[in-house]
């Protein structure tokens, strides 16, 4: 049984000028210390993936239906102490900017014990000592001293290795990291993936990495989900999903990454813009930005059809 199953998922937000579907059908499972990467453009999905996970949509987005099953419990049932019990605890997350996570006016010791304190009953010498153990699993230097220093006098890629400490403090199950390095120089990036990945592994942690960066997820994740208009649009295994996409909109992503480009030739680009989430197109919401497109795109939507290890939602996979 996986550890998390995320079962025909619908995420909306009933605004006066319309309701949003942020999420429509998805369906995912997470195994034991297994890692994932969910990718897309701003606005196809992903985040809203997260946040119903953890049940930190903000108002007035709510689930529609669907289920979320974490070891044995609904997670879209559960009522708010019960979540908070799970979140931060069994399932943490890793924001974008470690500024908003880190509290300015606190030294790093000081969080990090009340984190801890905020789940287990436990003394501040007994929270103090997790909190260094974790800070030296993130590699941080002279990890002692940091305990006594606040956020602004750390660097940017310090202070998202104490988030990274922060949220493994309570030993969790799942890490969802959303877009992690994305706020980092490019030479910091790759040594916060390099340790994300060897954390997952050593502690067994599985991750949910959430990236609108393709080249972020290789290396890292075992499987990866690519996300359009609020649908998966393909997955499977990360290497083949790379190596051969099946569908135009994963091919594009992977054209428009730096590496592809040969040199002295200008960046490749999806044409267009995601669609609005309060009007998605008919039948492939991807139809007009496909230069695959036949008249069946338009009018039908594809379904996400399972071949092996691997599925796409498209009339003409690749
Ligand atoms: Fe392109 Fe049609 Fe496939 Fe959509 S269904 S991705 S429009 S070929």
């Amino acid at each position: 049984m996986p550890l998390l199953s995320v079962q025909n998922l619908e995420v909306v937000f009933p605004l006066p000028g319309g309701t949003v579907r942020a999420l429509r059908n998805v369906s995912f499972d997470l195994d034991r210390g297994e890692r994932i990467g969910i990718v897309g453009e701003s606005g196809a999905g992903k985040s809203a993936a997260a946040f119903a996970i953890l049940n930190l949509l903000g108002k007035p987005g709510k689930i529609q239906s669907g289920r979320i099953l974490f070891d044995g419990h609904d997670l879209a049932a559960l009522d708010y102490e019960a979540m908070r019990q799970i979140r931060g605890n069994r399932i943490s997350m890793i924001f974008q900017d470690p500024m908003v996570t880190l509290n300015p006016v606190l030294t790093i010791g000081a969080q990090m014990t009340e984190t801890l304190r905020a789940h287990r009953r436990m003394t501040r010498a007994r929270a103090r000592d997790i909190a260094l153990e974790k800070l030296r699993a993130v590699q941080i230097p002279s990890a002692e001293k940091r305990l006594a220093q606040y956020p602004h006098e750390l660097s940017g890629g310090m202070r998202q290795r104490v988030v990274i400490a922060t949220a493994l403090l309570s030993d969790p199950q799942i890490i969802i990291a959303d877009e992690p390095t994305t706020a980092l120089d490019v030479t910091i990036q790759a040594e916060i993936l390099e340790l994300l990945l060897r954390l997952c592994e050593d502690f067994a942690v599985g991750l949910i990495l959430i990236t609108h960066d393709l080249g972020v997820v290789f290396g890292v994740t075992q499987r990866i989900l690519v996300m359009y208009a609020g649908r998966i649009i393909e997955r499977g295994p990360t290497a083949e999903v790379i190596g051969a996409p099946r569908h135009p909109y994963t091919r594009g992503l992977i054209d428009a990454l730096p590496s592809a480009a040969r040199p002295g030739t200008p960046l490749k680009q999806i044409p267009g813009v995601m669609p609005s989430l309060h009007e998605i197109p008919s039948g492939c919401a991807f139809h007009d930005r496909c230069e695959f497109a036949q008249a069946r795109c338009a009018a039908e939507t594809p379904r996400l059809e399972e071949q092996g290890a691997r599925a796409a939602a498209c009339h003409f996979p690749l």
